[in-house]
């Protein structure tokens, strides 16, 4: 066990220097950082679609088709839907989050991208976050993008309407079917343009577009650095894999850029 801990340790400080190297470090999320919250992922074991089963592909259709309609059964929500909702309300961030915004905070990390809808980034304190998947506590306009707490939108009309120009609000959620927002992929592409070293954290980064920021950080002769407790699609790429609960695993690397950098300086 000794052995196990003093490897792990040895390659968080590898980690840690690779990212004090690096001019410009980001972050991709996905699932697996919210598990230690509670959340339980969509797919496989344990997975809310596994156990409901997938959602309709053409989603966003039928809520262009019918507005009213989608909203009514959003209000009013049932199986994952509701499983989900119960659980991100219940839900509080966990130690891997607070280790972006640590690292955030220390001027070290420049954006975080994530696949999660679940809100734990901001709510830990993160602020340069870019949600590709949405966020689930808002709403989005279809016409002009502008984002709104849900908690703020009048739901005695349906389709709720923008506060700005009217439109219809969708969830910004991003629906099977739906676009990501252009406003958050420009963004996103900025950040991988500029970016030499990504850490990329419970997600084995299957699904695209956010696949594709990986890589081409990688092409671009970048490094990246993996936490996930297992191995993944994305593991041979990776300059550095942490295996551990990402909780433990990024209080660490928090930790080792710190002292790092305060020992540097
Ligand atoms: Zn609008």
């Amino acid at each position: 066990m000794a052995q196990v801990d003093s490897s792990l340790d040895a390659t968080i400080r590898q980690a840690a220097q690779l990212v004090l190297a690096a001019e410009y470090v980001t972050a991709l999320t996905g699932a697996g950082i919210s598990v230690e919250s509670g959340i339980p992922p969509f797919r496989g074991p344990g997975g809310l679609w596994t156990k409901y089963g997938e959602p309709p592909m053409d989603g966003y259709q039928r809520f262009l088709q019918d507005p009213k309609k989608a909203w009514e059964e959003r209000l009013a929500p049932t199986g994952a839907g509701q499983e989900m909702r119960e659980t991100i309300a219940r839900a509080a961030p966990n130690p891997g989050h607070t280790a972006f915004v640590k690292l955030e905070e220390m001027g070290v990390l420049r954006w975080l991208i994530t696949q999660n809808v679940d809100n734990l980034h901001r709510r830990a304190g993160s602020r340069n976050v870019l949600e590709i998947h949405g966020n689930s506590t808002l709403v989005r306009c279809l016409n002009c993008t502008a984002r709104f707490p849900t908690a703020v939108i009048s739901f005695e009309v349906l389709p709720p309407r923008c506060l700005q120009c009217d439109g219809i609000l969708k969830n910004d959620t991003v629906a099977f079917g739906e676009p990501i927002p252009g406003d958050v992929l420009e963004q996103c592409w900025r950040a991988v343009e500029h970016c030499d070293c990504m850490i990329v954290a419970g997600t084995s980064a299957t699904v695209t577009p956010a696949a594709y920021f990986p890589m081409q950080v990688r092409e671009r002769g970048g490094t990246l650095i993996e936490v996930n407790l297992y191995e993944s699609e994305i593991t041979p790429f990776c300059t550095v894999s942490l295996r551990g609960a990402s909780g433990e695993v990024l209080d660490k690397l928090a930790q080792a850029v710190w002292t790092l950098q305060t020992t540097r300086s």
